[in-house]
């Protein structure tokens, strides 16, 4: 275990509390997301074909928060936001992020998915 300095058992716990927040509001804009996507298939599927403006804008947008919420939830494993485009696969993508390996945020050491503190400075993940 290293050493870090400004490294507090209160601070580990705040990161260790905020940690738990962001991944629980992803996991929730996620799932509203992804029910706006199938809202907006229906409703592109009922509407009449000159009238399919507004469910493709539905389906947009709510692809744009299911996208968000994959980047947060891949900020919240130390990984780039940017991995977050795999929310572009749908649940394909979700599963890869979901699987991913953690990344510390202090060290940047890799880490299993289901590792709570860092294996190197012992930082929470
Ligand atoms: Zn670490």
């Amino acid at each position: 275990m290293i050493p870090l300095s400004g490294a507090t058992p209160e601070s580990d716990e705040k990161l260790r509390q905020r940690f738990r927040c962001v991944r629980i509001a992803a996991y929730l804009i996620l799932v509203v997301a992804f029910a706006g996507q199938m809202l907006a298939r229906k409703w592109f599927r009922t509407a009449p074909p000159g009238d399919r403006g507004f469910p493709i804008m539905a389906f947009l947008v709510s692809m744009g928060f299911f996208v968000f919420a994959c980047c947060l939830y891949a900020r919240v494993k130390g990984r780039s936001a940017w991995f977050g485009l795999l929310g572009l696969l749908s649940l394909i993508g979700c599963l890869v992020l979901l699987y991913m390996k953690k990344s510390c945020h202090r060290c940047g050491t890799m880490a299993k998915d289901s590792a709570d503190e860092c294996p190197r400075c012992s930082a929470p993940m």
